[in-house]
């Protein structure tokens, strides 16, 4: 019977996904919820407990050999877990690590879901061997995560490697945080629909029968795949266009970090990785300024949906 044990939780937009975890990074119970709309702290803590006791229950571990919670939530927060900055969220301003903390009397670590992401690759994914590693994920927006020396950075305020929102084309599109022509106002998923709806309502075609019919919906990952699959011009225009401005983000992120690897990963990749990632190569590869002074390889994430899960388990099982 393990004795010390882990939970490990990603908070994202649409589910609370949790794994209970132990200290090596097996996962003995995997549970979730849907995220309530406009999520309190009081109701994510609610959502933990339940998810908790769901795990404990069919796993058949005890709780008492509870060792501490990580928490991964797609936003910016302090060294202390308050929450400086959450979308679609009310948990800005909330001191959540103290508040779980006083509920469930274990350690708590809180962290930004992509930080989080890219510590769990590098943990048990596809940058064990690496040093030095930029994990960038792509899902609705654009997440990212930078361990420098196998440290995790997160700047002065909790608000750095924040390369989604790196400014990649002057008075490009509107971005969701303000500024025009972010990585993610060009590449993110949002970015590839808003391109993809603008086209359709111009009078272009797809092979996609679903596409057409989603002026009010998002398109997600899995109709991407799908639109691939079909070779519809549209989508792969589209899509080969965001894949090569992801190259170009990722040559700029070799000339500020000189890493390692940098780690693709999110739902877009993981639907849409075979397409997207020969692009990126392709056009991160034109880049002279490296030849002769070492490697960077570009590798798709090995955890997926679990990165975030176990690299909350490793933050607070190092804290
Ligand atoms: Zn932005």
């Amino acid at each position: 019977m393990q004795k010390r044990l882990f939970v490990g939780i990603d908070v994202g937009g649409t589910k609370i996904a949790a794994g209970l975890v132990t200290p090596a990074g097996k996962i003995l119970a995997r549970a979730k919820t849907a995220t309530p709309p406009r999520s309190t702290a009081a109701q994510v803590i609610r959502c933990v407990d339940l998810l908790l006791k769901e795990m404990f229950a069919s796993s058949g571990m005890q709780l008492k050999n509870l060792s501490g919670i990580g928490i991964g939530i797609p936003g910016i927060m302090d060294a202390q877990g308050k929450v400086i900055r959450t979308p679609n969220m009310r948990l800005t301003g909330a001191p959540l690590a103290k508040l779980l903390a006083a509920k469930f009397k274990v350690k708590i670590a809180l962290g930004n879901d992509a930080n989080l992401g890219a510590l769990g690759e590098k943990w048990l994914g596809a940058a064990r061997e690496a040093k030095n590693i930029v994990g960038i994920f792509a899902g609705t927006g654009i997440g990212a995560g930078v361990i420098i020396d196998n440290r995790l950075f997160t700047g002065s305020h909790g608000a750095g490697a924040e390369l989604g929102h790196m400014i990649i084309r002057d008075q490009g599109p509107k971005c969701g945080c303000g500024n025009q022509g972010c990585l993610e106002s060009l590449t993110g998923r949002w970015a590839m629909e808003r391109d993809i709806k603008k086209s359709l309502a111009a009078g272009k075609t797809t092979r996609v029968k679903k596409l057409s019919h989603r002026k009010n919906q998002p398109i997600k990952s899995g109709i991407l795949r799908e639109a691939i699959a079909k070779k519809d011009p549209l989508v792969l225009k589209i899509m080969a266009e965001a894949s090569r401005q992801l190259g170009i983000a990722c040559i700029s992120v070799r000339h500020i970090f000189d890493p390692e690897m940098i780690v693709l990963g999110g739902g877009v990749i993981e639907a849409c990785g075979h397409f997207i990632l020969p692009i990126v190569n392709k056009t991160f590869q034109k880049n002279k300024f490296f030849s002769g002074i070492g490697r960077c390889d570009i590798v798709a994430s090995k955890l997926g949906d679990d990165a975030i899960i176990l690299g909350a388990v490793y933050l607070v099982r190092q804290s």
